[in-house]
């Protein structure tokens, strides 16, 4: 089952909670501080150990002090004009993370709507790359959810997942 939800993704209670993180691993602004914060200074210490990851690519840490038993973390692209490259590295950030899950057991995972914050991803497209790869996905997930954050991408999710497209 996908579905869509308007809330912060640190309260959730799920297996697996997606950070859209930066390419240094270490923490950032938007929903990359706001799991830090949440999960407590292990997840730092931990991410260290991996000396960044490249965008698109995922890593995976325990969930600390979240509800969450695991977080993923993967770098999206920033937008530049969608001429370099930025729905394939968009779709293999959604990609990679449900590898990890699927491959640490995880039966329910939420995503933020990765790169649509600073990273400049338009909502609508960046929407519709994120519902194609969770359609892909369905069959080896119990839940997944795309936790919004704002009213206006709630609406795109919504839309996206009712039309059927
Ligand atoms: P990026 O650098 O990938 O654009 P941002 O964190 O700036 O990452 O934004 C990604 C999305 O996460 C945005 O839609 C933003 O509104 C949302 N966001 C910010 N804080 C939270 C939160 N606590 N829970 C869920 N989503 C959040």
């Amino acid at each position: 089952m996908i579905e869509a939800i308007q809330g912060d993704i640190t309260k959730l209670d799920i297996d697996a909670v997606v950070n859209a993180a930066n390419k240094t691993l270490l923490g950032g602004g938007g929903v990359d501080g706001a799991i830090h914060r949440a999960a407590g200074p292990e997840l730092l210490a931990a991410c260290r150990e991996f000396g960044g990851c490249e965008t698109g690519a995922a890593r995976i840490t325990p969930g600390f002090r979240l509800k969450a038993r695991w977080i993923i973390h993967t770098p999206g692209p920033v937008w530049r004009d969608g001429e370099h490259g930025e729905p394939e590295l968009l779709q293999s950030c959604y990609r990679s993370s449900f590898k990890l899950a699927r491959e640490a057991g995880a039966k329910s995972i939420a995503f933020p709507n990765i790169s649509t914050g600073v990273y400049g991803y338009p909502k609508a497209d960046a929407a519709r790359v994120a519902v194609g790869v969770m359609r892909e996905e369905n069959g080896n997930f119990e839940r997944i959810v795309a936790c919004c954050f704002d009213a206006e991408n709630l609406g795109l999710y919504r839309d996206l997942l009712e039309g059927g497209e």
